[in-house]
């Protein structure tokens, strides 16, 4: 079977990652969002809630299931038996950073291929760092993210004002 990891902080999950994740379930069998634990970067959600937000997120997404982890992407893709890794590459911000991520990678776990797919136009600008900024003073995220995380931010960026 062909198994994908795509993994991040999602913190939130967005319709840039959403859009990714989509294009991933059509070429492999089975496509793994793999939530990092990440308590060194102080997430607005916990894990608990951002696997939750990722489930809701991709119901329509059959093959596709999400799970948290806290070891090594290369360590956790090779305990769920993944091939693959994959990322998503927006313009400038990502390549660097995603290309010593790879070597590294490839280092360290040669076996584990990666594929980068090019986010779609729309959401080349989206991240999630913006998306909390923007849901802090109020802007309308609705085009950005689904809706019950929409709520979710709304709500979350609120109570910590
Ligand atoms: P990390 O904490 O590793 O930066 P993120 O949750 O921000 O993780 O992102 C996970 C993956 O999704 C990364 O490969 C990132 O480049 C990609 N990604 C993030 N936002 C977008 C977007 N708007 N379009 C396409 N890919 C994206």
């Amino acid at each position: 079977m062909t198994i994908a990891i795509y993994a991040g902080s999602f913190d939130p999950i967005t319709n840039g990652h959403l859009d990714i994740a989509t294009r991933a379930a059509k070429l492999f069998e089975k496509i793994i969002i793999a939530v990092y634990d990440a308590p060194n970067k102080h997430p607005l959600f916990t894990t608990e809630e951002r696997v939750e937000m990722a489930r809701q997120a991709t119901v329509g997404l059959p093959n596709a299931e999400v799970v948290s982890f806290t070891e090594l992407t290369g360590a956790f893709a090779k305990r769920v038996k993944a091939q693959t890794m994959v990322r998503g590459l927006r313009m400038g911000a990502d390549f660097e950073r995603e290309f010593d991520m790879a070597m590294m990678n490839k280092r360290l776990f040669p076996e584990l291929e990666l594929v980068c797919f090019m986010a779609s136009v729309e959401y080349q600008f989206l991240s999630s760092t913006l998306l909390k900024e923007a849901a802090s003073l109020d802007g309308n995220i609705s085009d950005f993210v689904p809706e019950h995380v929409a709520i979710a931010l709304r709500k979350r960026v609120h109570s910590k004002m």
